[in-house]
């Protein structure tokens, strides 16, 4: 008896399960084997039995959960069999260090789930790969036409622009503390930028390991070991968290500015208190999801872990058979 199509790939609310090989891919909950398409948070979560990432995803995880039991790595581009007749290739998806798309391929066929994706150029790390498959399962954080994000270039131009206007204060910029916050202080040094930037010791870590990863990031220094004149007219990096708490009160009249792809909503901007929103995101905005769904071109695509609705939509009318899942579990910590 031969199996259903794809029958062998099942989205569950908690994740999706590739049933001959018994695997998650990044499951909300603990599982006893798991494919991680990143380090974020609400894509890997600590205390599964054995993790299958690639190496830097599997360093993100050690420094974030302290252990490494049951880690096996996977190269960029490497067939890794995980049993059931199923094999696992990880492909850079362009989001943040060691982030990866996961090709599956059982039977013949080919199912590929995205993680979080972008196709905008980023220096800290792989660019996305189009790939062709059956199935693609897409993100859609950003998944409305009134999502579109600027090149990053402007974005670093009005955050050197408002520090140069603002020579007494310390411009304050929040920024996820994995991947939005080496993205802006590489492309800071790509537009010239060569002083100290300052970082919220929750910045340290995962500064170094980028480092460790070969990227250059330049002078960083930690806030607490600044004195309060060191920081006037400086850059400071800071976890989103600390932009409004007491601790940012030791900045000179700090100036607060934020990085995310949500800033183009000027609700959310003004909600946390944001002088400077700067329009950065790590996630695939509305044109680069559907130029991506357009290239990669597969029979049937599945859409997640965002806004569904109005993707749904666009590929029903450019004639494209699609699907939403209803995962559970996925917040933004990446933005
Ligand atoms: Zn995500
Ligand atoms: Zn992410």
């Amino acid at each position: 008896m031969t199996a259903a199509p794809f029958s062998w790939i099942r989205p569950e609310p908690h994740g999706i399960h590739v049933a001959p090989a018994d695997v998650w891919v990044d499951p909300s909950r603990a599982v006893p084997r798991a494919l991680v398409t990143h380090g974020h948070a609400d894509h890997a979560r600590g205390g599964h039995g054995e993790t299958i990432a690639t190496p830097e995803t599997l360093a993100i995880m050690k420094l974030r959960y302290a252990t490494s039991a049951g880690a096996r790595a996977a190269a960029y581009g490497e067939e890794v069999a995980i049993g059931g007749g199923v094999t696992a290739t990880f492909l850079p998806a362009g989001h943040v260090l060691g982030s990866a798309q996961i090709l599956l391929q059982h039977a013949g066929e080919r199912v590929i789930i995205t993680g979080d994706y972008k196709r905008a150029p980023d220096p800290t790390c792989a660019p996305f790969h189009v790939t062709p498959c059956d199935i693609f399962i897409t993100e859609a954080t950003f998944g409305l036409p009134v999502f579109t994000h600027p090149p990053i270039a402007e974005e670093i131009a009005k955050l050197l622009a408002a520090r140069a206007a603002n020579p007494d204060s310390a411009v304050l910029v929040g920024a996820y503390a994995l991947g939005k916050a080496q993205r802006v202080i590489a492309e800071l040094r790509a537009a010239g930028h060569t002083e100290t930037i300052w970082l919220h010791g929750a910045m340290e870590k995962m500064c170094r390991l980028y480092e460790e990863h070969g990227l250059s990031l330049g002078d960083l220094k930690l806030v607490s070991d600044a004195g309060k004149d060191d920081l006037r007219g400086a850059i400071v990096i800071a976890p989103p968290s600390a932009l409004n708490d007491r601790w940012s009160r030791r900045l000179p009249t700090p100036l607060t500015a934020m990085a995310s792809g949500w800033m183009r909503v000027r609700g959310r901007a003004r909600q946390r208190g944001v002088e400077l929103p700067l329009v950065i995101s790590d996630h695939a905005d509305w044109h680069e999801l559907t130029q991506t769904i357009g290239e990669v071109n597969p029979a049937e695509t599945w859409i997640t872990h965002g806004r569904e609705e109005a993707l749904l939509r666009w590929c029903e009318l450019s004639q494209r058979r699609a699907r939403a899942l209803a995962l559970v579990g996925y917040e933004d910590e990446d933005d």
